[in-house]
């Protein structure tokens, strides 16, 4: 394409919020036939808040809350802040002193897992079945709960006290007001979408089935995503993928086309070809409409 039609091709896209960094993600948009999407912050607000503390038989759930939310908060993870806000939220309607958290020692956060730490000389874990397997705690007591949470869309996060698990809790996150409409444009323009998520396969699988997504790859490993999106381009597919956090800055620069949300971390933008102002994955639809005008301008 020429100097000049790329300029006009980036100021309509600046106008309809699509923030085009660098001539080749425009001219390769339009060859992309696969689009691959973070679940959370990407297609959901990625503001999760907790919607049920389910304790296990012989623990209580303010104590349950309390001790997540001890170690949580040393953690700048979404799904830590939900946790933190709603036992601070709790400790307000109590009339207590919502700044009294009891304090952590021993922190550590191994990444797409949980958080981990010494709150009041207990040991208390907090993240996903395998990181409560993987020290040793068998998480099997817990699982019917967790399943009945995961099938509603929410995430549920599993909590143990001194090698005994404890209780479940769980996080939802809404799906953009956005996000159907703009799926159904890449439908319809016979792209293939695929959700890509560190998130639990059941949890995953819901609201893909949702938002009428048939391709999932859950559980994904941080390090791992960037590997996805390498194993479809070998494939021959173009591939955009579109993301949001510290996480994706990997895959974003693997893709043909990198698209990071606006309203996510400044990582992922500077990874990225694309940046979609205020998140809105409409501008997936509307970049490839405008790379074809401006190629077609060259043919
Ligand atoms: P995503 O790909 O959805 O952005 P991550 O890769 O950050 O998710 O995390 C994957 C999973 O690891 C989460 O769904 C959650 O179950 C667990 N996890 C990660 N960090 C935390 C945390 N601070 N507290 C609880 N669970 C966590
Ligand atoms: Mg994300």
């Amino acid at each position: 394409a020429t100097p000049m039609s790329i300029m006009v091709g980036v100021g309509r896209g600046a106008q309809m919020g699509v923030l085009i960094k660098n001539a080749e993600a425009l001219e390769r948009m339009e060859k992309v036939d696969t689009v691959v999407v973070d679940k959370t912050g990407t297609l959901t607000e990625g503001k999760p808040a907790v919607v049920a503390v389910e304790p296990a038989t012989g623990h209580d759930a303010r104590e349950l809350l309390r001790l997540a939310a001890a170690v949580e908060n040393a953690s700048e993870h979404p799904l830590a802040r939900a946790i933190v806000d709603k036992a601070q939220a709790d400790m307000v309607n109590r009339g207590e002193d919502s700044t009294r958290l009891p304090e952590v020692a021993d922190f550590d956060a191994p990444a797409g897992k949980g958080v981990l730490g010494t709150v009041d000389g207990r040991k208390v874990l907090v993240g996903t079945a395998g990181f409560l397997t993987s020290q040793n705690i068998d998480p099997s007591v817990l699982a019917e709960t967790a399943d009945r949470l995961r099938r509603t869309g929410a995430t549920a996060v599993l909590v143990a006290v001194d090698g005994t698990p404890a209780g479940v809790i769980g996080i939802a996150d809404q799906v953009k007001t956005t996000t159907p409409a703009a799926l159904a444009a890449l439908r319809t323009e016979g792209i293939k979408v695929i959700m890509l998520t560190g998130d639990n396969e059941v949890t995953a699988q819901a609201v893909a089935t949702e938002l009428g997504i048939d391709r999932v790859e859950a559980e994904v490993l941080p390090d791992h995503k960037a590997d996805v999106v390498n194993r479809l381009r070998a494939e021959g597919c173009v591939v955009a993928f579109a993301g949001d956090g510290v996480n994706d800055a990997p895959a974003l620069a693997a893709a043909d086309v990198g698209l990071a949300m606006g309203t996510g971390t400044d990582v992922a933008m500077e990874s990225a070809g694309v940046t979609l102002l205020r998140g809105d994955l409409n501008g997936i639809a509307h970049a490839r409409q405008l790379s074809h005008a401006v190629m077609s301008n060259v043919r």
